[in-house]
């Protein structure tokens, strides 16, 4: 295993001990890459995200068997803001933001999960260059910015806390097509500057095209995983996951694949 890899092994979860959510789950995010995980509703992904960042208790689920580790350090049974501190850092689902608190003290927010103060000043300056309208809206309150502009808040509050790993659970559902590019562009420059991430999401197409390496859940287990590109082009995924066949190239070929068109 790499020293900063995020590894979950043989996980299973289950809430109120009476459903079954995860079941062996076995996964890596190796430091540096973008792992994605895909699945229908319901598959557990947002499960493993809650096992990940300490919050299963919150929604009365627990870990039954398994090990979360980051490097060597063990992650389970951490409370969510240990979680944090160790780097391991989740955009909620929904684009959760503080409504009521202008994008500036959102920020702020998010900064506290930091390690140490010295770097907030840097950590805002880049959140900033990400999103450059974050920076024309600081003092607006962040309930009034678009359900777009809402994601980038919640994801440069999780950048605030310096996060060695980011979580992105679903963050281009609901978005208009444009919107959902800019994130796509943007998780993809989050990692070229050194931040690994786990990618939840049910667009496949999007998913194995950010991802190096998938894994497939269903109903619980991971029933496939590999290099994200083989996957894509493996007949089994296109036609169960990507709604097309090889013989569609045909078609494809004329007008080749846009960003746009994989999160239409
Ligand atoms: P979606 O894309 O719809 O969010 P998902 O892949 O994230 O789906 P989970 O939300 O992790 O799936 O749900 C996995 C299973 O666990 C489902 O059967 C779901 O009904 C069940 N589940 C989720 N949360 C709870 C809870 N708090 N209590 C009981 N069962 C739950």
């Amino acid at each position: 295993m790499a020293s900063g890899a995020l590894a979950v092994h043989d996980l299973s979860v289950s809430y109120g001990k009476a459903v079954q959510a995860l079941r062996r789950v076995t996964l890596e995010v190796p430091e540096g890459a973008v792992t994605a995980v895909l699945g229908a509703n319901g598959a557990g992904k947002t499960t493993l995200l809650r096992a990940i960042s300490g919050t299963l208790s919150f929604h009365r689920g627990s870990v039954d068997e398994g090990t979360i580790t980051l490097g060597d350090r063990p992650l389970n049974g951490l409370r969510p803001a240990a979680v944090v501190a160790a780097g391991v850092v989740q955009v909620p689902e929904g684009r959760r933001v503080f409504g009521r608190l202008s994008v500036e003290e959102n920020l702020k927010a998010g900064a506290l999960g930091a390690p140490d103060r010295s770097g907030t000043a840097t950590s805002r300056e880049r959140v900033l260059e990400l999103f450059p309208v974050l920076a024309e809206r600081a003092k607006q309150r962040a309930g009034l910015l678009s359900g777009g502009e809402q994601q980038m808040l919640a994801i440069g509050r999780a950048l605030m806390a310096r996060p060695k790993v980011l979580l992105l659970d679903e963050p281009t559902l609901g978005l208009a097509p444009l919107m959902a590019e800019r994130i796509s562009e943007t998780i993809i420059e989050i990692n070229r500057q050194g931040t690994s991430v786990l990618l939840i999401e049910q667009n496949a197409a999007l998913a194995l095209e950010l991802a190096t390496t998938a894994h497939v859940l269903e109903v619980g287990a991971v029933t496939l995983h590999g290099d994200a590109a083989e996957l894509a082009d493996s007949d089994e995924v296109r036609r169960r996951y990507l709604g097309m066949t090889h013989e569609d190239d045909a078609v494809r070929l004329e007008r080749p694949p846009t960003l746009e068109k994989w999160t239409a």
